[in-house]
């Protein structure tokens, strides 16, 4: 079992994601790199841009108190764009006008339309929609676009608002959470290394993924099936706490050993 304190949840909101119009790159994207900063994610969950949907995601999301959630999409000027609207309905709390991203707006929209990108950079209700946050909110900068991403606290869990954007929401990870999270998780975090297993079927792996995990069992082992058409291709992870990182050196060529030996045999 996990402590809490390394534990994590997703919620991905965006009607293209449940259309499948939009894959959730998102959610792949945070998985890896909370599981690199040393946190095991216990849940994903998606949602469309309904306000009562994402409210109720949020509630159950905080029924199970992980340390953090991290929510992705709905964030823009759109009307479709309702996360904070629900996060503040259920958190009970209001939507707040926040004078320092109001002149963060007013800096950006001036310098598109400098550009020629906008004819007009007054902030219309729409951009002015992006500065209002739930009362209590840290607004997390967001050097690539518009909206700023938002962190606040309920009850000991993190809840952090991105961007749907990928390039938006990575780089607001990257400059304002990755150092809290690195930090938090002190020298926990994970390493994974691969190991491509060309003309052995998965069934005929199985027994010697066990074999290895069995002789070290600080170490994970999971395999990932590619396709057999020039042949059978398996791509097995050896995945292991940083601390654990000469354990699983040894577990892969043990693993390479057994491997080479079934071949021969
Ligand atoms: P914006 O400020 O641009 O309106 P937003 O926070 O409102 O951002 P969305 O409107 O939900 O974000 O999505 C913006 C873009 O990001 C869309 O092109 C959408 O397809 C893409 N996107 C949204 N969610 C994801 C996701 N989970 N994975 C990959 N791409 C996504
Ligand atoms: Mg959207």
């Amino acid at each position: 079992m996990v402590s809490r304190r390394f534990t994590a949840e997703v919620l991905n909101v965006g009607n293209e994601l449940l259309d499948g119009r939009t894959v959730n790159t998102n959610l792949s994207w945070i998985c890896g790199r909370l599981t690199q900063l040393g946190y095991v994610v216990r849940r994903a969950t998606v949602v469309r841009d309904e306000k009562s949907e994402i409210a109720r995601a949020v509630k159950e999301v905080l029924r199970r108190r992980p340390r953090w959630l991290f929510i992705s999409g709905g964030l823009g000027p759109t009307h479709d764009d309702k996360t904070l609207e629900a996060v503040s309905a259920a958190l009970g709390k209001r939507l707040v006008l926040y004078p320092e991203v109001v002149r963060r707006l007013e800096k950006r929209y001036m310098q598109l339309f400098e550009k020629g990108i906008i004819k007009d950079p007054a902030l219309t209700p729409e951009r002015l929609k992006m500065a209002k946050l739930p009362r209590g909110a840290k607004p997390l900068e967001n050097v690539e676009g518009a909206a700023p991403g938002v962190l606040l606290e309920r009850s000991g869990v993190r809840i952090v608002c991105l961007p749907g954007v990928p390039k938006e929401l990575m780089s607001i990870f990257e400059r304002e959470l990755a150092p809290v999270l690195a930090k938090e998780a002190g020298g926990r975090g994970y390493v994974v290394r691969s190991l491509t297993v060309k003309d052995v079927v998965e069934s005929v792996l199985a027994p010697v993924l066990v074999d290895t995990m069995t002789r070290y069992p600080s170490v994970y082992l999971k395999s990932n099936p590619k396709g057999v058409e020039d042949g059978s291709v398996v791509v097995v992870d050896f995945i292991a706490e940083k601390s654990r990182e000469d354990e699983l050196r040894q577990a892969m060529e043990y693993f390479g050993k057994k491997v080479e030996q079934m071949r021969g045999g």
